[in-house]
């Protein structure tokens, strides 16, 4: 099974394959660049056998199992990289993947096994909540390593980072709608959010308050309840959403839905929303965005401020609400320049992003081994 030949393998630093007989447990953890800090990134806890899949896009017409899950955590954990780095952090980018079903395995002793492997890498990489892991699921690893962020709990916890998230999305789609629309407000414009879970919701709130017109949809009535408790929504059915004649699709629920087929039906001029890993295919989908002058907002750029919010927890300090707000507020600037570059050179906003990126990451190496010379 490839690893250095995968297609998603950009220059890793460190892959690491752990495993536990007593929990079962089977984990991967990708730590892609540590240069501008200790990589930080989510645990995703998923079953790559199952038909049911919803992170790395080609996966859906091709179940590989473990080999998924490598692809799923290079991808994910470069991708880590680039979002840290273009939102100003002293975070690394890194990610783990702990492969099977979580409601079946997902046991208290598998978690303080995934803690005991984290552990080992001393602070090269710090764990987060991702898909299938849960706050009280990370509690567990957090009895056996202290390399853990976005907890609820100790002196240095920051939460739920989901309402963080909502606000960078909202910043991220009014810095859109300036530079696609020419408006500074909202008031008027029209947006279909598609997930109203964590951030969707809370996203929804920020724009009803901003004027704009919300129409939504998801697969769980109970959060379309809670939702329509916010103010006066409209709710679209499930299929075709990224089709709805509206301003801004954002979409908020899974990866993947940008792809050869749903492109040429999108109506929207603007996509931005909080889903990662929402072209299929980097590069290729953006630039059939790009064609059809659709702005795209960057994913990993727009959904930063989540986090943004748990830095100041891996450094051990205090949080300074607002100067994690200023860096919040900041998502807007950054696409907005992305945006700028995209028009002037006539390329994908998301290669742009990705660019940038690696120019402030092999700065921060150059500098270290600069340092370490002298
Ligand atoms: P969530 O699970 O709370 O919400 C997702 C919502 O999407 C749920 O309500 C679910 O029912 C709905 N959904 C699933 N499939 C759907 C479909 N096919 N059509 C319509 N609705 C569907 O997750 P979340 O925390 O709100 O995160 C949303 C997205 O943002 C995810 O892709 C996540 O990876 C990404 N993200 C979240 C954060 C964060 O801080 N929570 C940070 C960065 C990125």
């Amino acid at each position: 099974m490839p690893v250095f030949d995968s297609r998603s393998f950009k220059n890793h630093e460190q892959v690491v394959f752990c495993a536990d007989e007593a929990t079962g447990l089977k984990a991967i953890i990708a730590v892609h660049s540590t240069a501008l800090g200790p990589a930080a990134g989510g645990s995703r806890f998923w079953d790559y056998t199952s038909a049911h899949i919803n992170v790395a896009p080609h996966d859906i017409a091709v179940q590989r199992g473990e080999e998924d899950a490598i692809y799923d955590v290079l991808r994910l954990s470069r991708g880590m990289s680039y979002k840290n780095a273009l939102a100003g952090l002293r975070l690394g980018g890194g990610k783990s993947v702990i492969i099977g079903n979580p409601k079946k395995i997902g046991s208290a002793d598998l978690m303080r096994a995934f803690g005991r492997h984290v552990d080992r890498l001393s602070g090269t990489y710090y764990a987060a909540e991702d898909v299938g892991t849960s706050p009280a699921m990370l509690k567990h690893a957090s009895e056996t390593t202290k390399f853990v962020c976005g907890l609820e709990h100790g002196e240095f916890g920051t939460g739920d980072p989901s309402p963080h998230t909502a606000l960078g999305v909202f910043i991220g789609i009014k810095a859109a709608v300036k530079h696609k629309l020419g408006k500074d407000e909202l008031t008027g414009v029209t947006v279909a959010v598609q997930g109203v879970g964590n951030v969707g919701r809370t996203l929804v709130q920020h724009l009803l308050s901003a004027g704009a017109k919300v129409s939504v949809t998801d697969i769980v009535d109970a959060n379309i309840t809670a939702t329509k408790a916010l103010g006066d929504i409209t709710v679209l059915p499930l299929e075709g959403v990224h089709a709805t004649d509206v301003d801004v699709f954002a979409p908020c629920a899974l990866g993947g839905g940008l792809n050869p087929k749903t492109i040429p039906e999108i109506k929207a001029s603007i996509i931005a929303g909080a889903a990662n890993n929402q072209l299929e295919r980097e590069g290729i989908e953006d630039e059939d965005l790009r064609k059809r002058g659709i702005l795209y907002a960057p994913d990993y750029v727009i959904n930063a401020a989540g986090i943004i919010s748990v830095e100041s927890e891996v450094y051990r300090e205090k949080q300074d609400s607002a100067a994690r707000n200023d860096k919040i507020m900041r998502i807007g600037e950054t696409l907005t320049k992305i945006f700028t570059a995209s028009d002037s050179e006539g390329r994908p906003t998301g290669i742009i992003a990705n660019e940038m990126a690696e120019d402030i990451i092999h700065a921060a190496n150059a500098a270290k081994i600069g340092a370490a010379a002298e």
